[in-house]
């Protein structure tokens, strides 16, 4: 906490050189009264003095399907790549039932559900505990990436997930930014590798939707300085800097991508976190508008579409039948970690107050300092024709459930 420290100040002190109309003889920094010589960032909890209406919104208007939650995770990893197929239960199913049924969530999509052994561990957890409130997808398993036939070996263990009831395939990051030549080292693998195209044929022939996510916010492929707009987050999340060593650049691994879109027609990709561009929702439509296979999702990016509430309505607007509802939820206490994830009831209560009202300047998880960046948020107001879609009717499109 001592660099951010030292950064606020050394920050501050350029913009006392900068305002060189200070008189001569007026106080330095130096002789200041205590309360002006600053207090370390981590300390700063500015509270708003705007007196504007606050809308509570317990409940979503309509029924609400979370396409992008984190039920249960592979319990096993190695620099950053999941191994064998333990899976870990994060919540008991009627617990996480309680919190659905207060918010009007009629269904989760859990991404992370494993394989083999772990995804059937998974689907008694959650599909087959509650039919119809929980869907469960599979992983790739790349500790099986240097046998010789790995190729058809995944594609086959995607039919074979499909046929024990998984409801789609989720690619985390581990693609494009940790998975490497021998796994855990050697060159990084690219997201276009074509030793996973009969892996994308398989979930089309299977009819699985893609859930991926790759790349991460902008930001976080620029160094950790005092420019850098998550420089909180970062600080608390080191490992998710993507600066240096030998990364792809973000512009890199979003073209690989779009190379995987190009290449599957028929397969559909749901491009989780606004299409991992959130910041960029003019590069996002240019996306969309060339590949009629992707779709997108809102997890932990509604911090990004609320300050730009003009251009994120539009784009609703524009793109209402492809954007589906999901928080990208990890329950307590690991979700603690990221407040803007953490499966409770403020997290929904914040997601359809930004959908449902015009408040202005609200915060976007649930938390006493913004914990992806230091700014606020501006609802959309969306009118209940898109609401509808968004929340419930694309979702239920996509994964054939009753609409
Ligand atoms: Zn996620």
């Amino acid at each position: 906490m001592d660099v951010s420290r030292r950064q606020w100040l050394e920050g501050l002190g350029a913009g006392v050189l900068a305002g060189a109309a200070a008189p001569l003889g007026s106080p330095t920094r130096a002789e200041a009264a205590p309360e002006e010589k600053g207090i370390p960032l981590k300390d700063f909890e500015p509270r708003s003095m705007l007196h504007v209406p606050e809308t509570r919104v317990p409940k979503a208007r309509f029924p609400v399907i979370d396409v992008h939650s984190h039920l249960t995770e592979t319990t096993h990893g190695d620099k950053g790549v999941a191994v064998g197929e333990e899976v870990s239960v994060w919540i008991a199913a009627k617990d996480a039932l309680a919190v659905m049924d207060r918010k009007n969530v009629q269904a989760m999509v859990n991404l992370t559900g494993g394989h083999g052994a772990g995804l059937q561990k998974s689907l008694a957890a959650f599909d087959r505990a509650a039919p119809g409130r929980f869907l469960t997808c599979t992983e790739p398993s790349y500790e099986k990436f240097l046998e010789a036939k790995y190729p058809q070996i995944q594609a086959d263990a995607i039919e074979a997930a499909a046929k024990a009831g998984a409801r789609g395939l989720k690619i985390l990051k581990t693609l494009g930014l940790y998975l490497r030549e021998q796994i855990t080292a050697g060159p990084l693998i690219k997201v276009d590798d074509p030793r996973f195209d009969p892996m994308w044929e398989a979930c089309a022939a299977a009819r699985l939707p893609v859930f991926i996510h790759v790349a991460d916010p902008e930001a976080f492929f620029l160094p950790i300085d005092r420019f850098n707009e998550r420089y909180d987050e970062l600080g608390f999340h080191p490992d998710w800097s993507f600066h240096g060593r030998d990364f792809p650049s973000f512009q890199e691994i979003l073209a690989a991508r779009d190379r995987v879109y190009a290449r599957h027609p028929k397969t559909q990709f749901v491009s989780l976190h606004v299409g991992h561009d959130a910041e960029n929702l003019a590069a996002v439509g240019a996306s969309m508008d060339r590949f009629p296979n992707m779709t997108v999702e809102l997890g932990a990016r509604i911090g990004e579409l609320g300050r730009q509430p003009r251009t994120s309505r539009r784009f609703f607007e524009k793109y209402q039948d492809r954007i589906f509802f999901g928080t990208d939820a990890v329950p307590p206490p690991e979700g603690e970690k990221y407040p803007q994830q953490v499966f409770k009831d403020e997290l929904y209560e914040i997601y359809y107050r930004f959908l449902e009202t015009e408040d202005e300047y609200f915060d976007y998880a649930p938390a006493a300092v913004p914990p992806q960046g230091r700014w606020r948020i501006y609802g959309l107001g969306l009118p209940e024709p898109i609401l509808k879609k968004v929340y419930h009717d694309n979702a239920a499109r996509l994964l054939g459930l009753p609409s």
